[in-house]
């Protein structure tokens, strides 16, 4: 799933709070967290047609590779589709250590980054232990260590001046008594990445101390969703800090989210601390057979990232012409400033009247301010910058 949520766990601080206007959640339904609306709901809240609805809040890619139409109209898969998936994933996993640069034995599937962040949570947290989540960033982090009763330690990032980079001394401290430490990089909502040396570094930091204190160091959960935008991975530094888990998608680069496949890469004793917690299969034959298939096609992928990428320069540029200040971006997305939480909530509806779906902050984040935008096709992200242009105008006229 995708992150937009609206907490109302029994032991959440956060009252219950609409992440983005366009987040509904049941009356009925018992508490827990509700996920964003579907496009359907949208259609119906707003007044528009299904089909004029588009996703600005879901940082996926405007549409898949060829080759997945390709692949499933062959219908040829590893078993028919009358039988369950090979459970050990052998193609999908053989694929991905290949694209991956890393053993079989390294890899453990999931259906979605999501589901490898699920098993993190499952196999490291339970009640009492902690978790430093370094904030903001993708909620799930916080959301899954709730749901295992563990207590989240909320490092601040640095401010906008220092690319809202990790506070390494403070996740350092953190860290001293915690069993998890959740990283983002590039970071979800910032849409930056930290600046080279940073993680290694605070990885040889753990490791010392963790030595200097005679315990274990922390599991490191580095959640790479979208390093296909930077050219960078951080895997290789498994061998050196061996408790690291890297996560990684075909969601976003690969154009792939509905297929819900996901890797995460570890030492071998590391694989196998979350291999108890992993269902047997969860990722359908089909996504096996297209995913398999779009890892082996690092052109297609790398021509996604150059289109999307010039796409967001296009666009943030507009943006910024236009006073929604564009937070520099190395992702799919673009946060961008709109001066107060009453103008981004404002502009949100503004975009929303129009089916126009953006991710949105509740009003006690600290990107209230901000919206965050995906990257779509320049006619969408036109049809994006048409609204914002009207509601500037309108905000003009009102002053
Ligand atoms: N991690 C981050 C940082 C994300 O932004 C997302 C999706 N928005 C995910 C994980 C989940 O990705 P997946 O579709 O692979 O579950």
């Amino acid at each position: 799933m995708s992150p937009a949520v609206t907490p109302r766990s029994a032991g959440s601080a956060a009252p219950a709070r609409a992440v983005t206007p366009a987040t509904f959640s049941s009356p009925t339904a018992p508490a827990g967290y509700a996920w964003e609306a579907t496009s359907e709901e949208v259609a119906a809240r707003y007044g528009v047609r299904i089909e004029d609805v588009r996703r600005f809040d879901l940082n996926t890619s405007p549409a898949p590779p060829a080759l997945a139409a390709r692949v499933l109209a062959t219908a040829r898969f590893d078993v028919p589709l009358s039988e369950y998936p090979p459970s050990d994933y052998r193609r999908l996993v053989t694929a991905a250590g290949a694209a991956y640069g890393c053993g079989r034995d390294e890899v453990i599937v999931g259906a979605g980054a999501d589901e490898i962040l699920d098993l993190c949570a499952k196999a490291f947290l339970s009640p009492g232990r902690r978790a430093v989540v370094p904030g903001p960033t993708y909620p799930m982090y916080r959301i899954l260590t709730e749901q295992r009763g563990a207590d989240v330690v909320s490092v601040p990032r640095r401010g906008p001046s220092e690319g809202y980079a990790i506070d390494v001394s403070a996740v350092r401290a953190a860290a001293r008594t915690a069993d998890v430490v959740w990283l983002c990089d590039p970071n979800n909502p910032t849409g930056r990445r930290e600046p080279d040396g940073v993680i290694p570094t605070l990885l040889e930091a753990l490791i010392g101390d963790a030595a200097g204190e005679a315990r274990r160091a922390p599991t490191i959960v580095l959640d790479e969703a979208y390093a296909e935008f930077v050219g960078r991975s951080h895997l290789a530094l498994r061998t050196a800090y061996p408790r690291l888990v890297v996560v990684r998608t075909l969601s976003k680069a690969y154009a792939l989210a509905g297929l819900r496949v996901g890797f995460g890469i570890a030492t071998p004793e590391l694989i196998a601390e979350l291999a108890p917690y992993r269902p047997p299969g969860s990722v359908s034959v089909p996504s096996i057979g297209v995913a398999a298939a779009a890892l082996a096609d690092g052109v297609g992928m790398q021509a996604n990232v150059a289109a999307v990428s010039a796409e967001r320069t296009r666009l943030a540029d507009a943006l910024d012409a236009l006073g929604w200040t564009a937070v520099p971006s190395v992702t799919n997305f673009v946060l961008v400033r709109l001066g107060s939480p009453e103008r981004a909530a404002a502009a949100a509806e503004a975009l929303l009247s129009r089916g126009l779906v953006p991710r949105t902050f509740g009003a006690r984040h600290p990107l209230a301010a901000f919206l965050r935008l995906t990257v779509r096709t320049a006619a969408d992200d036109d049809l994006l910058l048409d609204a914002a242009r009207a509601f500037e105008a309108g905000a003009g006229e009102e002053r």
